[in-house]
């Protein structure tokens, strides 16, 4: 691999403020970037306006500023990529077989379909098998989501992080959505069609979204777009070992106004394994002690005193 090509990015959700967690993903993928003399890109992804105000973009664009995390290169929103999204969405349309599903997630969600992992379901493909009449017809009561179909294949590769993953994607994931039937264009696309017009070569990102990767990868093959190196990082924890959430309690915002961004820098990479104690340094300082085998592969635990 050219290391000086490495393209990394961190691409947060504007739902709601950033927890720790989120932060030390935004470190690691700067550091791997940076550490061989990559580039770092910040995209946000606010696909769903009604749940992503303008303003929580700018609040988590202000908190990485705050860490000393800029981005490289323009910063991408994804509400103003639609045009983009709609372009992948024809070529998949040429290359595979995409269709309208009217089931509701209430009522696949009372089925006995097996789930994912992520909560949704494997669905089974009943809208695949509708003609054209009964999809005119049900388009008068309901406005239906657009699936892919997914063939028969194991879809294999080595993340840098967690090593070797294979997927079944008729057996493990099912068609899955492309455009939900709101409009908005699901995460899986819009993320595969950024990374790619982005020319992003390094994914790293929480293991919550591990089984997510060999959909974008299916998605990547249509596309003809190049599989960047995914690394995902284990799942952040208060020192009580609960689950960090976006609530106000664990807010990075909150944190900041408490301690220095260095006191959190250092911390956070104590907490991943990357330095022996805590140090105050900057996220530019700590970027020559990043090692991808220092990093733990378990669980990683925020000192109490940054959340309990
Ligand atoms: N936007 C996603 C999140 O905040 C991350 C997507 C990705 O890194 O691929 O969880």
């Amino acid at each position: 691999m050219d290391t000086h090509s490495v393209i990394g990015r961190f691409a947060p959700t504007p739902s709601g403020s950033m927890h720790l967690g989120n932060i030390l993903c935004a470190l690691i993928s700067y550091w791997s970037a940076k550490s061989v003399g990559g580039k770092f890109l910040i995209r946000i992804e606010d696909l769903d306006s009604a749940r992503c105000p303008r303003s929580a973009g700018e609040e988590i664009l202000n908190t990485l500023e705050r860490l000393g995390l800029e981005s490289d290169g323009e910063i991408v929103w994804q509400s103003e990529r639609t045009e983009a999204y709609k372009a992948a969405e024809n070529i998949l349309r040429e290359r595979a077989e995409l269709y309208p599903c009217f089931c509701t997630r209430a009522e696949l969600h009372a089925s006995h379909a097996p789930r994912l992992e992520d909560g949704g379901v494997i669905y089974d493909g009943k809208c695949r098998m509708l003609d054209d009449k009964l999809i005119a017809e049900l388009r008068g009561v309901r406005v239906p989501c657009v699936r892919i179909a997914v063939p028969d294949i194991d879809i294999s590769f080595t993340d840098g992080a967690v090593g070797e993953q294979t997927q079944n994607l008729k057996n493990e994931c099912g068609d899955f959505i492309i455009k939900r039937s709101d409009g908005v264009y699901a995460y899986q696309l819009a993320v595969v069609a950024d990374d790619g017009a982005s020319g992003v070569t390094q994914v790293v990102r929480g293991s919550d979204l591990l089984t997510s990767t060999p959909r974008q990868i299916y998605l990547q093959r249509l596309l003809g777009l190049k599989q960047p190196d995914y690394y995902h990082i284990p799942l952040v924890c208060a020192a009580s070992g609960r689950k960090l959430g976006k609530s106000y309690g664990d807010s990075a915002q909150k944190m900041l106004n408490e301690f220095p961004p260095e006191y959190i820098i250092g911390a956070l990479a104590y907490a991943a394994g990357m330095t022996d104690r805590i140090k105050e340094r900057s996220a530019t300082e700590l970027t020559a002690d990043f090692d991808w085998k220092k990093i733990r592969k378990d669980r990683i635990s925020l000192p109490s005193e940054l959340c309990d």
